[in-house]
Formats: C-alpha cells, structure tokens, sequence
C-alpha cells in the first residue's frame, strides 16, 4: 500500500520540537558549556569506554553513578534516577504524572519541552504566564493550585530562556499550597548556586531535575538526573525504559561526576562573563539584558529577527525568539568563552549602531 492512516490525534497540532541546530563558527545557541571536558579528564574517561563491554546490555539504573550522585547530594540510591540526559526524564514526568484527565501548570514563556511532552501525553496544559518582567506570577499560580485539580507543577530555576531564579519563599509555598508534584528543573543551578536539595526530605511532592549537559560539558553524552523522594522515583521507574542510559554514557558520567570539582574554575569565569556581558549589553543603545542567574542572557532589540540573521551571516549563532509567543523581539545569547564574547558583542554593536 502505498499510503499510511493518520497517526495518533495528539500529533495533529504538534510540531517537532527545533533546537535549530545550525553549524556556525561561534555556536552560542544553546547554553552549552564553551569548554569541552579538559584532556586529562577526557582521556580518563576514554579509558573507562575502553573497559566497557559493548556486547552487554548497561546497569539499567546505572547504579554506580547514581550512587555518587547520591552520596555527592546526602541522600541513598533509591532517592535518585539518571536518564537519557534531562529531556528523558522530562518526558517520564508527563508520563508518569500526566495523562489523559491530568493537569499540568505551566508558567510561560519556559522551557518549550515542557508542553510538547503535556499534549503528547494528552495531559492538559494550564498555562499562569509569567509577569512583563518574567517573573512568576506567584499569587495567580498559588491560587490555581488550591483549586486542587493541578496534577505537577515545573518550577524551571532558573528559568530558561529568561534567565533568573525562581524566588525560594514561592517554591515553599507552592509545595505547602498542594499535593501536585513540583518539579524544580535545576538544569543551570550551578550558575546560580542555589538548590531546592535542603527541602526535599519535608517535602515529598519536591522532585528536582539536574543536567551533565550544562556546567559539566557534556551536551553530547545525554545524561541527566533526579533527585526526589523515594516514593516518586518508584513512580518514574514504572515508565522509564529499561536501558535509556547507555554504558559509555554511564562510564563518562562516572569519570566526569568524580572529577567535578575541576569544572568549578569553568564556572567561575561563565559566571564572570556573564556580569560583564550583562554591563556591555545594557550599554549597547536599543539593547535591553534580563537580568541573569543561568549562562545565559535574554535580551530585546528592535528588528530582532533581522538581527539575528546579520550575526548568524558573520557565523554567530544566538537564539532566536523574536516570533515566540511572550518573547516577541528577544534573543538569547549563551554566555562563551572571552573571545566568543567579546566577538558576539562587537558584532552586535556594529548591527545595532549601523
Ligand atoms: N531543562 C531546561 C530548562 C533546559 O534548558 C534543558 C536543556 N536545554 C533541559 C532541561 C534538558 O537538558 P538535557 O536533556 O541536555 O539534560
């Protein structure tokens, strides 16, 4: 036959999720870390896949990585799951917790993944958009959840793509004001420096979401992780694959997670660049940074689209959001190296004042 019926009917309305992954010289699209895994760490980690026995199938929890993880956090094996980077575990969220007659809140403009996966699942998205300046309306989202009908919440902190933190007092009282499961995606909480983990023992609805992606340079690898209560992993292991995350993820992850303290210096300068980016963006006229926690900055310009296409033209890549829904005339520019910077920079300022 050549022909094929209609595929499932949530698809119908959905489009692919684009990262709009495009070679350039300069790739400050999507909050990478600008330094790869340092040498002695990488051959390090080559020589643990060198030990990996390809022909057989991979601990299914990888539990020598959760166990670091563990330990790294206070807490035991049970109370943590890896995954295919974070994007899985985004996905078992919805499966686990969504569904067709659920709920999920969502506080837009976010992490776009987040409602892709909420319409795949057929779970209900109910949508709190965030205030002019991207901050969480906190009363309208805590008056929501008291109605009682909302099945998970995802607090993103800091919030991708406008950059800053999710206010601790709010997360408190959004965890008392409901049974839903509050996520916290803490894929970028190692360039704000603050965590959820000391709640997570009061708080069985908490569940955080981090990422190898970010801080530990590892974007290529796929891995990600939870850490929650021990009644909520159980409920992700019911829908998760069985072996979601491969062995030489795991054997790069365990090389990587024991080296950790190395990328700190890394960190450090992001988290300096992006204090100086954020002074000479705002000194750029017609130019106008959020203020950022993550590694990585939001901004308004006029022509935002036109612009983005005169960077992309001299080979860099930025984020377009100019047609976005809440972010008409953004982009977001990921925090790179100095040079990468001072490029994207010059480059702007060029465009802008031309
Ligand atoms: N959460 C947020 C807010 C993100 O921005 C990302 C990456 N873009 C992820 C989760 C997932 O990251 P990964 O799948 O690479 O772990």
């Amino acid at each position: 036959m050549n022909t094929v019926r209609k595929s499932a009917p949530q698809l119908e309305q959905l489009v692919p999720y684009d990262p709009k992954y495009l070679p350039a010289k300069i790739m400050n699209s999507a909050n990478e870390n600008p330094q790869d895994v340092e040498e002695q760490i990488k051959r390090e980690a080559m020589s643990a896949v060198r030990n990996v026995k390809l022909n057989r199938y991979p601990d299914p929890l990888a539990n020598e990585l959760r166990d670091l993880i563990a330990e790294a956090n206070g807490l035991d094996r049970n109370q943590v799951l890896l995954g295919n980077g974070g994007d899985e575990l985004l996905f078992n969220l919805a499966l686990a917790y969504g569904g067709p007659g659920r709920k999920f809140l969502n506080m837009p403009p976010t992490f776009s993944v987040y409602q892709n996966n909420a319409q795949l699942t057929g779970t209900e998205v109910v949508n709190v958009p965030r205030l002019v300046d991207y901050s969480i309306d906190e009363q309208a989202v805590l008056d929501r959840v008291s109605q009682g009908d909302i099945d998970f919440v995802i607090v993103t902190s800091p919030n991708n793509p406008t950059g800053q933190l999710a206010p601790e007092d709010f997360v408190l009282k959004l965890l008392d004001a409901t049974d839903a499961l509050v996520m916290v995606d803490e894929a970028y909480f190692e360039f704000s420096r603050t965590t959820l983990r000391p709640y997570l023992m009061q708080h069985q609805n908490l569940v955080l979401l981090r990422t190898f992606s970010k801080a530990f340079s590892l974007a290529g690898v796929r891995l990600g992780y939870l850490l929650g209560n021990e009644c909520v992993i159980r409920e992700f292991l019911k829908v998760r694959q069985p072996y979601s995350v491969d062995a030489v993820s795991q054997a790069i992850g365990k090389v990587v997670f024991q080296n950790r303290a190395k990328f700190e210096p890394g960190i450090i300068q992001i988290i300096s660049e992006r204090q100086r980016m954020l002074e000479e963006l705002a000194a750029i006229p017609g130019v106008d940074p959020y203020p950022s926690d993550s590694n990585y900055i939001l901004f308004k310009v006029a022509q935002a689209g036109q612009v983005w296409q005169q960077l992309f033209d001299q080979g860099i890549l930025i984020r377009d959001f100019s047609k976005a829904r809440y972010l008409e005339g953004s982009l977001r520019v990921s925090v790179g190296t100095p040079q990468e910077n001072d490029q994207f920079l010059a480059a702007l300022r060029q465009i802008v004042t031309a």
